[in-house]
């Protein structure tokens, strides 16, 4: 079965980057622009995984990080948070927020579909 990725991107150009990197793979690719958008669509459709924005208008990638993992249904799912201008600090504030990993804005193409394969296979491994 087709995994699910959601793409949670507020610029636009950024997101169409993400697709375009993505589109090869054999993933469904779900968008938000925002967090309520986010949440609205994580409920809906129940992602493999999410690509977390951090810097969102209104809610943060961080606060839907948090709420999400307030949701028993959302409490495995993996989520990467993307930053950009990485600053000291922002690595462990992303995975505080309850995101598995981080990842830093701009980053190669193969860097993003190296992670997020890797992370899909590993949580095959520990719910099979
Ligand atoms: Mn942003």
């Amino acid at each position: 079965m087709k995994e699910k990725v959601l793409i949670v991107e507020d610029n636009p150009l950024n997101m169409r980057v993400i697709e375009m990197t993505l589109k090869a793979e054999n993933y469904i690719l779900l968008e938000a622009s925002d967090g309520e958008e986010a949440l609205e669509m994580a409920m809906r459709e129940r992602p493999d995984l999410i690509l977390m924005d951090i810097r969102l208008p209104g809610m943060s990638g961080l606060e839907v990080a948090r709420k999400l993992r307030e949701t028993l249904a959302f409490s495995h799912t993996t989520i990467i948070g993307l930053t950009a201008y990485a600053m000291k600090g922002d690595r462990e504030k992303v995975i505080e927020s309850g995101c598995d990993a981080y990842l830093s804005k701009p980053f190669h193409p193969r860097e993003l579909r190296g992670m997020i394969a890797e992370m899909l296979s590993q949580r095959q491994k520990d719910n099979p």
